[in-house]
């Protein structure tokens, strides 16, 4: 592997630490050390490690067979769990990340509108193909992309008679765990409705903030929205969903109905296991608790002071100075090692279920301490 690397955002100097066991809240490195874990694996690791539901339902599952090439028992009851509850997905299709969540999502908008262009947003991440900090990435899909600013309303006059979609995080994960305006996002439903151009939701990240999305919370129905990380128990996962008219295209059935192919799409284990968290974990009251926790952490760190601050909605983090100054963050993040804490070096934090407040309280106190 290039730099002994296969997935960038794990890469940090002087090196990575090689996880080999995690339990509950705790994971352990190669050399032995033992640490809270604060980064909840981007987001996917909404359940924290070995959760005892999500284990039992991948055993049960992996006893009947893994690789039956048909429909399964339990793609069925995923898609009515998360039909259930994200209340702009009326029909839904599994695939396996988010990446490639965002790509069936944007070409059917294509494909549909029969337009070409697509409104993004600076500081964006939809995948590996869909990176929009720092003037973006040369690796981007080869898609013609107007980039706005987030929360700034102006940008609602990007969309225009030739979008097809625009693409938006209702908040920002990798891009700092900023949350959007409500006036802003508002702003972008009102204009892809006015200019025909279809609104997407990637709530990759941030569907784990209510039962039904942060766009419950901000009252907006996007016309499509994609999924990933924990939905699928923890298991690589996407989905994409929407309007009952625009998802019924790919219904085998009609006769001039796209085709949406993928090996794993319906991977027996991911189905089951993300069943289980959803219908038996991951409740309206274990998110509230979760998003208790870190209000009460931003809350703490925010009166720590100084050039520091935190940013984010519930139980999704962003640790700042001002200036986002690189050297800082790197500083802080190997003294909170040292504590005992891990988390990602860019400031990102996800709480999962097995973290207490105590442990909340305990990642603070480590924070002032190396504040001070
Ligand atoms: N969208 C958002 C908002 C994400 O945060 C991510 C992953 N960090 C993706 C899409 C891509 O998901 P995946 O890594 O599963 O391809």
């Amino acid at each position: 592997m290039p730099g002994g690397n296969t997935r960038t955002v794990l890469h940090v100097p002087p090196f990575p630490l090689t996880i080999v066991r995690g339990e509950g809240a705790h994971i352990w490195d190669a050399d032995g050390h033992v640490y809270l874990d604060f980064l909840g694996e981007y987001t996917a690791g909404v359940y924290g490690h070995s959760h005892p539901v999500i284990v039992g339902a991948i055993r049960a599952a992996l006893e009947d067979g893994i690789v039956l090439g048909g429909p399964n028992r339990y793609e069925l009851a995923l898609a009515e769990a998360i039909c259930d509850r994200i209340p702009s997905i009326e029909l839904v299709r599994f695939c396996n990340s988010g990446t490639e969540a965002n790509l069936m999502a944007v070409s059917l908008a294509r494909a549909v509108t029969g337009r070409s262009k697509l409104v993004v947003f600076e500081g964006g991440y939809h995948g590996g193909v869909f990176q929009f900090a720092h003037g973006g990435s040369p690796l981007n899909a080869p898609f013609p992309f107007t980039v706005g600013a987030y929360n700034d309303g102006a940008s609602a006059e990007l969309v225009e008679e030739d979008t097809a979609a625009v693409l938006v995080e209702p908040l920002q994960g990798s891009g700092g765990v900023i949350p959007g305006e409500r006036a802003f996002l508002h702003a972008l439903r009102d204009a892809t409705r006015a200019r025909g151009a279809l609104l997407i939701f990637d709530e990759v990240m941030t569907s784990r903030l209510s039962r039904g999305g942060l766009q419950e919370v901000l009252g907006i129905t996007p016309d499509l929205t994609t999924l990933g990380k924990y939905v699928g128990g923890g298991l690589a996962f996407g989905a994409f969903g929407g309007r009952h008219d625009l998802l019924a295209r790919f219904d085998p059935s009609q006769p001039d109905a796209y085709q949406h192919a993928g090996t794993f799409n319906n991977a027996v284990l991911t189905m089951a296991a993300g069943v289980a968290g959803l219908t038996q974990v991951l409740t309206a009251d274990e998110i509230g608790r979760l998003n208790g926790l870190g209000d009460r952490l931003r809350d703490r760190l925010n009166a720590a002071g100084g050039d520091f601050y935190a940013t984010g909605y519930g139980s999704m983090v962003g640790l700042h100075f001002e200036h986002d100054e690189p050297a800082q963050l790197a500083l802080l993040h190997l003294h909170m090692l040292e504590e005992g804490f891990s988390y990602a070096r860019r400031g990102f934090i996800a709480l999962s279920v097995p973290i207490t407040e105590a442990d909340v309280d305990g990642f603070a106190a480590a924070v002032e301490r190396a504040l001070s």
